[in-house]
């Protein structure tokens, strides 16, 4: 898998309770706790390595933004989230589900379920 947008923010480390997905620890968190052992600790300071959760990590953290000038703080937060265009390849799906709805109502119930 590439790495996502927001892996150049976050230091990656072993997931004690689930190897196959590594923990992202948010390298601005670890520059204000003063170090990994200390964020990797805090559940405040890390996420799952999905650039969704990096993501709003990021829109969140108020270390992101103590070391990040507004304009860079916007430029990475406007990074695109690749888990995005999945969604909204679904609500086009969703609106192939209204036509559906026009042609067979009881269809389209099924389908929203
Ligand atoms: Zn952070």
């Amino acid at each position: 898998m590439a790495p996502h947008n927001f892996r150049p923010f976050f230091t990656l480390v072993k997931n004690p309770r689930n190897s196959t997905n590594a923990l992202a620890i948010c390298n601005w968190c670890i520059t204000k706790h003063d170090g990994l052992g200390a964020a990797q600790i805090k559940p405040e300071c890390y996420t799952a390595n999905r650039a969704r959760f990096c993501h709003s990590h990021l829109a969140k953290c108020p270390n992101f933004r103590e070391y990040n000038t507004n304009e860079e703080v916007q430029r990475n937060l406007s990074l695109p989230v690749p888990e995005d265009k999945k969604k909204r390849k679904m609500l086009s799906e969703e609106d192939d589900g209204i036509y559906f709805c026009n042609f067979n109502f009881n269809n389209f119930n099924i389908y929203i379920k």
